[in-house]
């Protein structure tokens, strides 16, 4: 029922998305550190030149977060598409997905022609 590519491809999927649940947990736990960092300091005056690279810290970390969170629902949607046997159809265009870019990338959706087009256009 399986063949040697799906099943490398989903080990890969797998790995990549207990990586990026490890990433996530990390970003979240140094995010609570952060609260409790601002919170200690909230009766300080707000000149304090720490109070300003906590927050830009907390911005910073919360972009990581929100991005560990897209990564996870990437991973997913590459999951469903690999349980449907679509996972090496590129969503652009249609053609097919290199296996060396999905060893690489377990959650691209995309050809490497089409990602090429998609970062140069953002
Ligand atoms: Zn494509």
């Amino acid at each position: 029922m399986s063949d040697h590519r799906h099943d490398a491809h989903a080990d890969g999927l797998e790995q990549r998305r207990l990586e990026v649940e490890q990433l996530l947990a990390s970003t979240d736990q140094q995010l609570a550190d952060l609260r409790q960092m601002r919170e200690g300091l909230n009766d300080d005056d707000e000149h304090d030149p720490d109070g300003v690279s906590l927050s830009s810290e907390w911005s910073r970390l919360e972009g990581l977060r929100q991005n560990r969170i897209d990564q996870l629902a990437a991973i997913d949607a590459a999951a469903e598409r690999l349980a449907e046997g679509s996972d090496a159809v590129c969503t652009v265009c249609g053609g097919p997905i290199a296996p060396e870019r999905l060893e690489v990338r377990p959650e691209a959706t995309t050809c490497i022609d089409c990602a090429q087009q998609q970062s140069s256009l953002g």
